[in-house]
C-alpha cells in the first residue's frame, strides 16, 4: 500500500511518524507549511468570525425574557400563555425560527419519583441540515426547565437564570449565528426540559436521535454557564469546566472489559477525545480569552446532567459549566436570610463571562459541522515488533487524515504525521510507524477536511469508535 507522508509534527518529536518504502515528499517542505499555515490562519478566522458575532446584550435581553415566565418547572403550566414551561418552550422554539432551520417540539410523557402522575416532557429543536452529510449530526444542547429547593415546588417562581437560562440563551444564540452559515454536517439547537426532574430531556432527545438515524459526533451539553465566582469569593472568569466519560459505559460488558484490561482504553472514551479535542481547540483560539480545565469525570461529584443520557445510548456527549460554582444561587427559594441572598437570578451572572463561553460553543459546532466524521475501525498493532501498524476505515469526506500518538501516561495527543486520503485502498487506511513500539503508546486517528477542519482523535483502543456500540456486545 502507497503512503504518502506530507509532514511530521512537533519539534520534539524523537520517533518520526514515516513509512519506509514508498514514501516520499510531494513538495520542498518549507513550501508546504507555509500552505499549511495560510489554510489554518482562514480556517480559524471563519470559526472567530462566528464566534464574535455572540452578542452579550442579547444574552441578557434572552436570560430576562426566560426569568419572566415567572417559572419553568418542568411540572408547571402547559398552556398558559405568559407562566410556565409551556410557553417557555414555544418561545425558545419562536426564537430559533430562522431561514434554513427545522423548528419542532420533541415530546413524550414520563412519571418518575419528581414527575408523581404522568406529565407532557417536551424539547425545542431546531436542525439545521448540513449541505453534504446531513447525517452526520452535531448537537448543542441547555435545559429550559428549572427549580426551586423543593424539587416538585412548580408553583413558586423559579427564575433559572444561571441553571440553566445560560445554558438555553448560549443554544439560541449559536442558532441565530450558524444558521446564516452552510456546513456541510448538521447542527441540532435543542432546549431540553425535564433535567431537574431526572434528566428527562436528555433522554428524550437520544432516543429521538437513535430513531432519526443520526450518526451523532458530539454533543455539546451547556449547564450552568454563566457565573464566575462562588460563595467563598473565589473567582475563575478565565476558566471552563468540562467533564467528560472514562471508560464508556454504553456497550461496556465482561468482554469490552477483559479487552480494555489487555490493551488500555479506560481514558480513550469517544466523550474523553471530544474533550481533547475542545481543550486544544480553545488553545488554538486564544482570542476567546477562556482556558477549558478538562475534568475527567462525567459529571460533578454525585450530581448529573443531560449529557449523561447521551452517553448512555453511546453517543459522544461532554458537559460545559463554570469553574466555580455558587451554591447560593442555584436550586434556592428566593429569599434573604441573615443578611444573605439565596436564588438564582440574572443579577448574580456574569455575562461577559457567559459570551466566552457562548463563543467557545459556536467555535466548537462550526468547525466539528465542517470537519469529516470520525474515522471508524481504528485499530493499532505491532505486538512483538519494532513498527506499529494503524489502520482505519476511510472516511468519504476526508481530504487526509492525522495519525496521532501519546505516551500511555500523557494527558492529551503529543505529536502526529499526514496521511494522504489518496494513499487508501478499498476502504481501508494504514500507516507504519517505523521503530515505533506499540506497548509504549497511544495512538489515535482524525480525519481532515480540504479546508483542513480535523475531526476529534479516534483512539485505537477497545471502546474508543466515536459510534454506539452494537448492544450484542460487538466492537468492531
Ligand atoms: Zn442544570
Amino acid at each position: 500500500m502507497r503512503l504518502t507522508v506530507l509532514a511530521l509534527a512537533l519539534a520534539t518529536s524523537t520517533a518520526a511518524i514515516a513509512h519506509p518504502q514508498e514514501a516520499h515528499q510531494h513538495a520542498p517542505a518549507k513550501a508546504q507549511e507555509a500552505g499549511h499555515q495560510m489554510m489554518h490562519e482562514a480556517r480559524d478566522k471563519a470559526l472567530l468570525e462566528a464566534a464574535f458575532e455572540v452578542d452579550e446584550a442579547r444574552l441578557r435581553a434572552d436570560i430576562d425574557r426566560l426569568v419572566a415566565f415567572g417559572t419553568r418547572h418542568t411540572l408547571s403550566s402547559q398552556d398558559d400563555p405568559e407562566r410556565g414551561i409551556g410557553a417557555a418552550v414555544s418561545w425558545a422554539m419562536d426564537e430559533m425560527r430562522h431561514d434554513g432551520l427545522t423548528v419542532e417540539r420533541v415530546c413524550d410523557t414520563v412519571t418518575g419519583d419528581r414527575i408523581p402522575t404522568p406529565t407532557r416532557v417536551c424539547n425545542a429543536v431546531a436542525i439545521q441540515r448540513g449541505t453534504e452529510r446531513p447525517d452526520d449530526v452535531v448537537i448543542i444542547t441547555g435545559h429550559i426547565d428549572s427549580r426551586v429547593t423543593d424539587p416538585l415546588d412548580f408553583t413558586s417562581d423559579a427564575p433559572g437564570a444561571n441553571d440553566d437560562g445560560s445554558g438555553t440563551v448560549a443554544v439560541i444564540e449559536a442558532a441565530r449565528i450558524l444558521s446564516k452559515r452552510q456546513f456541510p454536517a448538521t447542527i441540532v439547537y435543542a432546549a431540553l426540559s425535564g433535567e431537574e426532574q431526572g434528566l428527562f430531556g436528555g433522554r428524550i432527545l437520544a432516543d429521538h436521535a437513535a430513531a432519526e438515524g443520526w450518526n451523532v459526533i458530539a454533543n455539546l451539553n451547556n449547564d450552568i454557564i454563566g457565573n464566575s465566582c462562588g460563595s467563598d469569593g473565589h473567582c475563575e472568569p478565565d476558566v471552563v469546566r468540562l467533564f467528560s466519560e472514562g471508560p464508556r459505559r454504553q456497550g461496556y460488558d465482561e468482554r469490552l472489559g477483559a479487552m480494555q484490561h489487555r490493551l488500555g482504553g479506560e481514558n480513550d472514551a469517544p466523550s474523553r477525545n471530544l474533550s481533547r479535542y475542545l481543550d486544544a481547540l480553545a488553545e488554538r483560539l486564544p482570542q476567546l480569552g477562556l482556558d477549558v480545565r478538562q475534568i475527567w469525570r462525567t459529571d460533578r461529584w454525585g450530581r448529573g446532567g443531560d449529557h449523561i443520557r447521551m452517553l448512555e445510548k453511546g453517543f459522544p456527549a461532554v458537559r460545559f459549566t463554570v469553574a466555580v460554582e455558587d451554591y447560593d444561587h442555584q436550586h434556592q427559594d428566593l429569599r434573604t436570610e441573615d443578611g444573605t441572598f439565596y436564588g438564582d437570578v440574572a443579577a448574580e451572572m456574569d455575562f461577559p463571562y457567559l459570551a466566552k463561553v457562548t463563543r467557545l460553543n459556536v467555535a466548537a459546532l462550526a468547525a466539528l459541522a465542517s470537519a469529516p466524521p470520525p474515522p471508524s475501525g481504528v485499530k493499532a498493532s505491532g505486538a512483538v515488533s519494532t513498527d506499529t501498524e494503524v489502520k482505519w476505515n476511510a472516511v468519504p469526506s476526508a481530504d487526509h487524515y492525522q495519525v496521532w500518538m501519546r505516551r500511555t501516561d500523557a494527558a492529551n495527543w503529543e505529536k502526529h504525521g499526514h496521511i494522504a486520503a489518496t494513499a487508501c485502498t478499498d476502504g481501508q487506511c494504514s500507516a507504519t510507524l517505523d521503530g515505533i513500539r506499540v506497548d509504549d503508546w497511544i495512538f489515535g486517528v482524525a480525519a481532515v477536511s480540504k479546508g483542513h477542519h480535523a475531526s476529534p482523535v479516534v483512539a485505537a483502543v477497545p471502546g474508543g469508535d466515536f459510534r454506539p456500540i452494537e448492544e450484542s456486545g460487538e466492537d468492531d
